[in-house]
């Protein structure tokens, strides 16, 4: 289905991104995978994936908070391949604090890598898809780009950033067999998440299985995670011919946290 095409991932050294990756590479799409991590690790994750599903997997380390790195790394990308086919803004951070005690820095970190990031990409990777007739752009929101949360103002507003962006986007490539959408996911058991819940426990004198429910999945009427394969297999929908008239959706995977 992606045979030939090329699909940059940023933040897929782990949790979604490294899902979608995968997922696409199945399809036969070559991969760039991006993000920190351990250089053995990353070096193990791009060989399998290049070995399992016989496409070519390259590794940018770029960092997703520098408009440089991003640019040097779609420069390189689109040398190599000609133009990213399918471009997933996946890379996110978070940060939870009252906003009156919120860390300058940690807003602009995540302003920048949440958001401004995804612009970056796109401006670079729209002339090579523009050429081809053909693109995919997801950008990898949240529930949080529909709805709030306390303590979570830069991410929220990060959040419902790009789904701006998204359909901005969206409008003005709809002419150019380009489509760009956003996928918004409840909460999604990553090592991010998974690092929490034992914490959380601790802190709150309750079972591990008692946070999950009462604690992170309040807001999520099914009371269970989305997974990595859910979110990557609508992915993989957003980037095939079906999805050719999807664009400019902003559309929750969230067990049902946006319906209420
Ligand atoms: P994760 O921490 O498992 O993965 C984040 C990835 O981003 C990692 O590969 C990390 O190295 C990379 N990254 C972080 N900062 C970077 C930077 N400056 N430059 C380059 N790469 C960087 O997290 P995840 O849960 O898989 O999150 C992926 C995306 O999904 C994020 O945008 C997040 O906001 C979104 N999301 C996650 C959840 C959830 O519950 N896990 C829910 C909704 C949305």
């Amino acid at each position: 289905m992606l045979k030939g095409k090329t699909a940059l991932v940023t933040g897929s050294t782990s949790g979604i991104g490294q899902g979608i990756a995968q997922a696409l590479a199945a399809r036969g799409a070559n991969i760039i995978l991006n993000g920190f991590g351990d250089a053995a690790e990353i070096e193990a994750l791009r060989s399998r994936i290049a070995s399992e599903h016989g496409v070519t997997v390259r590794y940018q380390a770029a960092d997703m908070a520098s408009a440089e790195a991003i640019a040097a790394m779609m420069k390189d990308a689109i040398a190599e391949f000609g133009a990213v086919d399918v471009l997933v803004n996946n890379a996110g951070i978070q940060h939870v604090a009252p906003v009156e005690d919120f860390p300058v820095d940690k807003w602009n970190a995540i302003l920048a890598i949440n958001l401004s990031a995804a612009f970056h990409t796109v401006r670079s990777a729209v002339p090579g898809m523009k050429a081809r007739n053909w693109g995919r752009i997801i950008n990898i929101a949240s529930a949080h780009a529909l709805v709030a949360s306390p303590f979570k103002s830069a991410y929220v507003a990060a959040k419902h950033g790009i789904a701006g962006f998204t359909k901005t986007v969206a409008l003005e490539l709809a002419e150019h067999g380009i489509t760009a959408n956003a996928i918004c996911p409840g909460y999604v058991l990553t090592p991010l998440v998974e690092k929490q819940i034992p914490d959380t426990a601790r802190a709150r004198g309750i079972s591990e299985a008692e946070v999950v429910r009462t604690v992170l999945l309040a807001a999520q009427p099914t009371r269970e995670f989305v997974t990595v394969e859910q979110v990557a297999a609508l992915a993989l929908f957003l980037a095939g011919d079906a999805a050719g008239s999807m664009t400019g959706a902003v559309i929750p995977i969230d067990g049902g946290w946006t319906a209420h």
